[in-house]
């Protein structure tokens, strides 16, 4: 089919207003949050239903146009923007918002892919519920694209990742046709967890157009406290012991004093105590009954703790939290950065972190920051100071900082997936059996590699 005749049809199938090919109104959906990734769509279509969807991925795949899936847009990975050739149509879930009423009896819900996290946790909070997972990023990132990452945040520790959230999905394959599995039954032992496949999969394998997800009652208090250490590993031991101390532990998040200043000279942020400390934890308890005295409790009687504030107020806990989530914000405002989300066994965690900073050298050369989610081990390594470096150098850089978390026993991706930008290194995470599974799916799933072409997988 001819460009123009695919364009005509796309109108056809869900309204020439939703089919958006003029370069101005592209430009928002071809470049990524983080800037490192721009490409080019032949055009971008908005369906605004599950039927909608499937006529489009009918279309491009018999057109033979690639089409990259597309909900809040900020992943951090470039699995969401299509490539520089300008052949991909980019699918936006932003009209996919329905939301359905809270089912208080089972405790879960039914959103549409494009609803955005905060819009969800909105929902559910009006109906005495809380969606279990949560990140900065929650005013834009959708339901959808959070399933198809298979998100983490903050409390992972307490509730896992988005795939344990997920009870069922809608989804439309590459060729239009749909699975609609959204009973939510606790007990369905009725064969292959496709919901589960789907969360992770980064689009390449179905679009999501609906998921179920399961909620948590909303716990009626929130403590929030902070701590000041010596070092990265004062700070893992004192959360063994919180662990052990405070079961409605549900948030431990980690930073440290460069990171800290870079947040205050970047947004003016007031330094949490008189003195600056190495090394910082947030944690995070919550219950039906105030967890305050637990927290001071356990907080008192911590090895390590040089300093410690505990929030009295909503307002007080949310500047706490501030500090650790404007880290994102605060290193895009001056990077932008080369970012990699990994996972190490806690144990090993502060000495991969020094090795890791050691392989660059300030003050001249690039620098690199670090912070992240501790209670899971997660750490978010951002280098500044390489953007315009040659294609092959920063492979090889990649190459260096991705083997030491190979060798510390970790994963290369803990939480963002992998997108553009970790793929030639899903080997040091995944056997070559396991490959080879991976490109049996998608080629059962999507045999003429319509969805996603170049994210995840080798095209
Ligand atoms: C400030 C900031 C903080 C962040 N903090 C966290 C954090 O704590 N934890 C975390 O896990 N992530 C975090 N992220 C990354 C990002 O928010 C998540 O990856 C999020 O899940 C992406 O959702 P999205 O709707 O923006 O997806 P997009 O960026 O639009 O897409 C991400 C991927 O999912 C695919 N996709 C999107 N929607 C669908 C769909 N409906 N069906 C199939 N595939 C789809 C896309 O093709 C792409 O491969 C953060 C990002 C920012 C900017």
């Amino acid at each position: 089919m001819s460009r123009r005749g695919l364009e005509a049809a796309l109108g056809a199938a869900v309204g020439p207003d939703h089919v958006l090919t003029d370069p101005d109104l592209r430009v928002g959906y071809e470049l990524d949050w983080t800037g490192d990734y721009r490409g080019s769509a032949r055009a971008v279509v908005r369906p605004g239903s599950t039927a909608e969807v499937a006529a489009v991925l009918r279309l491009c795949d018999r057109a033979g146009a690639p089409v990259v899936p597309q909900g809040g847009n900020t992943g951090l990975v470039g699995g969401s923007v299509p490539d520089a050739t300008g052949s991909a149509v980019v699918l936006s879930t932003a009209r996919l918002r329905a939301v359905d009423p809270v089912d208080r009896d089972a405790g879960q819900v039914t959103l549409g892919a494009g609803v955005p996290l905060a819009v969800a946790q909105h929902h559910a909070r009006a109906a005495g519920f809380e969606v279990p997972v949560d990140l900065a990023a929650r005013e834009s990132a959708t339901i959808g694209g959070m399933a198809a990452t298979n998100a983490g945040g903050t409390r992972v520790m307490r509730h896992g990742t988005m795939r344990r959230q997920v009870m069922g999905i809608e989804a439309v394959l590459a060729g239009g046709d749909v699975w609609s599995h959204l009973a939510g039954l606790e007990k369905d032992n009725t064969g292959y967890d496709l919901a589960g496949l789907l969360c992770g999969s980064e689009g390449t394998l179905a679009v999501l157009t609906r998921v179920r997800l399961r909620l948590v009652p909303a716990p009626s208090h929130r403590v929030t406290a902070l701590m000041g250490f010596a070092d990265l590993a004062g700070a893992a031991s004192a959360l063994t012991g919180l662990r052990a101390s405070l079961p409605g532990l549900e948030a431990a998040e980690y930073m440290v004093r460069p990171g800290v200043d870079l947040v205050r000279s970047v947004f003016g942020t007031p330094d949490p105590f008189d003195r600056p400390h190495p090394a910082y934890l947030v944690v995070e308890v919550a219950g039906a009954t105030d967890p305050l005295p637990e927290v001071a409790a356990a907080v008192d009687g911590l090895a390590g703790v040089l300093d410690a504030a505990v929030a009295g107020s909503e307002r007080q806990r949310q500047a706490l939290w501030e500090l650790r989530e404007r880290h994102t914000d605060a290193l895009a405002a001056v990077g932008p950065p080369r970012k990699y989300d990994v996972s190490i066994p806690l144990a090993r965690l502060p000495d991969f972190v020094e090795a890791a900073v050691a392989l660059f050298a300030p003050p001249n050369g690039p620098v690199c920051h670090h912070f992240g989610h501790l209670g899971d081990g997660n750490v978010h390594l951002n280098v500044l100071g390489l953007h315009g470096l040659a294609d092959s150098d920063l492979e090889a850089i990649d190459g260096a900082v991705l083997g030491l978390v190979a060798d510390a026993g970790g994963s290369i991706s803990a939480e963002h997936g992998i997108g553009r930008l970790k793929r030639p290194w899903l080997g040091l995470s995944r056997s070559p059996a396991e490959l080879a599974g991976f490109a049996t799916l998608k080629s059962a799933l999507d045999p003429r590699h319509t969805l996603n072409p170049g994210v995840l997988l080798a095209d």
